[in-house]
């Protein structure tokens, strides 16, 4: 199987050469690239939206080398830069083409960035599709400029005189933008204005691309439509549906196509990356299912090894397959037409690891299909959680990332699993943060909490009080502690160990939020593992607890900047871990910090992911069942090639022990 590399390239019509061309075929073979997706009218030279006469400009610059990468058996894409348009930067839409432009929840009207319900923006963009389907590339990107928000300096959108006409209609009454959003924000229970806001922005982007399917498929029926997406949580706030949203974009008889964003366009440390990995590119994936096809975002912005070593871009590269990726997009050169750098040496560096991605996805992560703790999100909570000032659009951003970042960095098997109102899960171990639980009614929430077992945070327990639930957690009294108020400091795990520590403490003070102090009812089964105190070492209150021997509580809410960066240190890991112990066995690595493991439902595949510069002599991995069989075998590169080792794995007391290293930043897989 081949896994695609995809380069993105920068042809600037008026300046290129042929030596340019030669260049770009030679780095083409050299760096084994299956597919070029050739930007138009891009960042610098970007110049506003084009009319259909300087569009040609473009596909005709490109018709030349589509013909020269086709006979040597690689394929043309295109990757138009704007949809709606990134941002203004100058520019005004050309009145030739003459739509509305949008306005944004604070009443600043764009100059140059499209209103996504207007008439005449949705008919030219549609044309224009149909324009570079002309050219009958492989796939047809959608930029990630589509979408209602991150359009610099202006804030959330539409909310221009047409939209304010199409909410007032829905609304039965006449509010001004300013009543609007206020209401839309509004602290308490979500008011019909939210509902309209999100139900509009939700249901405009599926037609726009329902339109743009019709207009490419008539021109070019084979051409796959692929879009661009960014942060899943920014996404909720704009009521993205992302089934009907892919659906109508692919068309029949065509796959979803994504490009899910990596979060470093700069090198950043590993262990960092590996967290935003979860949040963002996991996430993604998961809401849009094992049958996508995915091509996530490799970019080096400002580009060259100056932002970015090839060993991290290589290991971002690889990593890919932690969502089951069928390649990746390569944003590794400028897009201002400085065309290939041959000194950076990217074509080496990929042509070295590509008979390893090419063996990895022969036994393609199954997203849908994998063991260990399901992380739950919800891609409707926009609609259903609680502001608690009403004053910024941020607040309607769901926390459902906090337990991904957290539990992978502790190298617990996990996966990401999308719910919604008719979702019913027996026997699972499930994370719950935010404020997800608002989407489900009473009843679905208390099958959840009965049937399975439940890490719940400070958020979750809010939501279960405010339900009258609290009984199912036994609650007595619960009451929350704003961080850095001069009462919680740290937390005391009183009478366990943890790495040869007793009594561990993790900071309450520091990037960390604020503190819900839990009473639980008397004579209830309620295992208290940690306490509050503050600075004076007198104790305060119950932090993590497991009620009934099956849900586990951190009763924290989450820093606005920090998130919960205060739970990444290995006392908290190795507590959780003995907690879950204490419940049943679950799947997890022993002493190798940030490094990822995902295992297949079967216990049939395995993969292990270094996200740190350490190594690793030894692989250590508590079982959650027994393993498939003791002989397996270890898939690794190794120089510019595939080694498969045989192996056998000696199990005592649950924990298998495998004698192979893992260097820094390399990925593995078992198989059984
Ligand atoms: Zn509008």
């Amino acid at each position: 199987m081949t896994f695609i590399y995809t380069l993105r390239y920068m042809l600037d019509p008026r300046t290129n050469t042929p030596a340019k061309d030669e260049k770009l075929i030679d780095f083409v073979k050299k760096g084994r690239i299956d597919d070029v997706a050739f930007f138009i009218n891009g960042e610098e030279l970007n110049h506003s939206h084009l009319t259909k006469a300087e569009t040609q400009v473009w596909l005709d610059a490109i018709k030349p080398l589509q013909k020269k990468l086709s006979d040597i058996g690689v394929t043309t894409s295109l990757n138009p830069w704007t949809t709606i348009m990134h941002s203004d930067r100058g520019y005004r839409v050309n009145p030739e083409i003459g739509f509305n432009t949008f306005v944004d929840i604070d009443g600043n009207k764009a100059k140059d960035m499209a209103c996504p319900a207007d008439p005449t923006w949705r008919k030219y963009l549609a044309a224009t599709y149909a324009q570079y389907a002309s050219i009958h590339p492989r796939r047809l990107w959608l930029e990630d400029d589509f979408r209602h928000y991150n359009h610099t300096p202006l804030k959330l959108m539409c909310f221009c005189d047409y939209h304010m006409q199409l909410y007032n209609e829905k609304l039965g009454k006449k509010e001004t933008r300013a009543e609007f959003v206020k209401k839309m924000l509004q602290p308490g229970k979500p008011t019909k204005e939210r509902q309209i806001y999100l139900d509009q922005a939700r249901q405009e982007m599926i037609e726009n691309e329902h339109l743009i399917e019709q207009a490419v498929h008539e021109v070019s029926p084979e051409t796959d439509l692929a879009q661009m997406t960014s942060y899943p949580d920014w996404h909720a706030l704009e009521g993205r549906d992302w089934e009907k949203l892919f659906k109508a974009l692919a068309g029949e008889g065509h796959p979803k196509v994504a490009r899910p964003h990596l979060p470093a366009y700069n090198e950043v440390a590993p262990l960092a990356y590996g967290r935003n990995f979860e949040e963002y590119t996991r996430i993604t994936a998961a809401f849009l299912g094992e049958n996508a096809e995915f091509y996530p975002e490799l970019e080096s912005y400002m580009y060259s090894p100056l932002v970015k070593s090839n060993a991290f871009t290589a290991f971002q590269i690889i990593t890919a397959a932690l969502i089951g990726s069928q390649g990746i997009l390569l944003n590794l050169y400028d897009m201002m037409g400085n065309g290939i750098n041959e000194s950076w040496h990217y074509a080496e560096m990929l042509a070295d690891i590509k008979p390893f991605v090419n063996q990895l996805l022969e036994n393609r992560l199954p997203l849908d299909h994998l063991r260990g703790i399901k992380v739950l999100v919800d891609q409707d909570s926009s609609y259903h959680l609680q502001t608690t000032a009403g004053k910024n659009v941020e607040e309607l951003l769901p926390h459902e990332k906090n337990w991904a970042s957290l539990l992978g960095a502790f190298s617990f098997a996990t996966s990401i699993l999308p719910v919604n109102q008719k979702t019913s899960l027996e026997n699972e171990i499930i994370a719950v943060s935010g404020q997800l639980l608002r989407n489900l009614a009473n009843d679905q929430i208390t099958a959840l909490l009965k049937k399975n077992l439940v890490l719940l945070d400070g958020e979750s327990v809010q939501v279960l009080l405010d339900r009258n639930l609290g009984n199912l957690l036994h609650v007595k009294n619960a009451e929350w502690h704003p961080v850095r108020t001069n009462y919680q400091s740290f937390e005391q795990a009183d009478g366990h160990i943890v790495d040869g520590v007793k009594n561990p403490r993790i900071t309450m003070l520091q990037h960390t939020g604020n503190y819900l102090k839990i009473e639980y009812q008397p004579q209830s089964d309620v295992n208290v593992w940690s306490f509050a105190y503050n600075s004076i070492d007198e104790k305060l209150g119950n932090v993590m607890a497991v009620i009934d021997q099956h849900i586990i509580v951190l009763p924290m809410d989450q820093d606005p900047r920090h998130g919960w960066d205060s739970q990444f240190i290995t006392y908290k890991q190795g507590l959780l871990q003995q907690m879950l112990d204490s419940i049943k066995p679950v799947d997890y690595l022993i002493g190798m910090p940030n490094v990822k493991l995902l295992v297949e439902n079967d216990g049939q595949k395995a993969w292990l992911a270094n996200f740190t510069l350490d190594g690793y002599q030894q692989i250590k991995w508590h079982l959650a069942a027994p393993l498939v069989s003791n002989e397996a075998t270890i898939v690794r590169k190794v120089g510019n090639s595939v080694k498969k080792t045989k192996i056998h794995i000696n199990v005592e007391n649950g924990i298998a022990s495998i004698d192979e290293p893992l260097a820094p930043l390399e990925t593995i897989q078992i198989l059984f």
